[in-house]
Order: C-alpha cells, then structure tokens, then sequence
C-alpha cells in the first residue's frame, strides 16, 4: 500500500498517524507489524509527541548538528543546496516499524507517526506501508 503527501520542505512535520491507522485496520491483520518506509533521501519518519514546542525544540538540535546554510561537500555532486537535509534524514532514518496487537498500532497516546521533510524546495513524497501478520 502507497500514498502520496504534498511537502513544503525546509522542516516540514506532517502527522501521517491517520493514513496508516487506516492501511493497518483496513488490512484485517490482528497481530503483526506494520512497517513504513519513506522514498527519498532528503526525508524521515519518526515517532514523536506532535506538538508545535517539541517540534520547534527538535529543529533547533537538528540545526546545531546540520544547519540549513552551511557548506557541505554534497553541493559540489550534485550543485544542490540541500547537504543539511541528507544528513538529517540519515541521522533520523527512512524507515519504521510499529507493533499490532488486536488489530490496533500499539502507539502510546504521545505517540503519532511523523513525515518530516527537511528538503530546500517543496516534494511530493511517496509513503509505503507494509502489514506482516505474525504466525
Ligand atoms: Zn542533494
């Protein structure tokens, strides 16, 4: 299962919870896992509380770690802007697994599944969901 989510970039944080709920109940599966991947290496998903502070919070240690501005030797491959967006996206991983149980993710209430885009120019990314039922 895919969909597709229109991105603007530079940090974008999109609560993608709801989408793979629905892949995941749709699919029947009481007990497994149901995996998540984003295509693309300027993107991430993660699991985190979705709150404007914490959001704010987090793109502040991602700048001191990679700032948007700096220098990186990635611009010279491709003369592209967008080194600071390859390495938070490996720093933060493309990929994600999460547990069903009774045919429900097994997510605290602080916890939704999360697209960020860190990008330099607006995306539209493609999101995989995969359900493997446990024996
Ligand atoms: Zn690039």
């Amino acid at each position: 299962m895919k969909f597709k989510i229109k991105t603007s970039g530079h940090h974008d944080f999109i609560d993608i919870t709801g989408d793979v709920k629905r892949i995941a109940e749709e699919s029947g599966i009481k007990d497994g896992i149901v995996s998540i991947f984003v295509t693309g290496s300027t993107a991430a998903v993660t699991i985190m509380e979705y709150e404007k502070g914490i959001i704010k919070d987090f793109i502040d240690v991602l700048e001191k770690i990679a700032p948007e501005g700096a220098d990186y030797e990635h611009h010279k491959k491709w003369n592209d802007h967008n080194g600071a967006a390859h390495i938070k996206s490996v720093l933060i991983g493309t990929d994600l697994v999460v547990p069903i149980e009774s045919g429900r993710l097994q997510l605290g209430v602080w916890q939704q599944i999360v697209l960020i885009d860190f990008d330099e120019k607006p995306r539209e990314r493609e999101i995989i969901v995969r359900i493997i039922s446990s024996i």
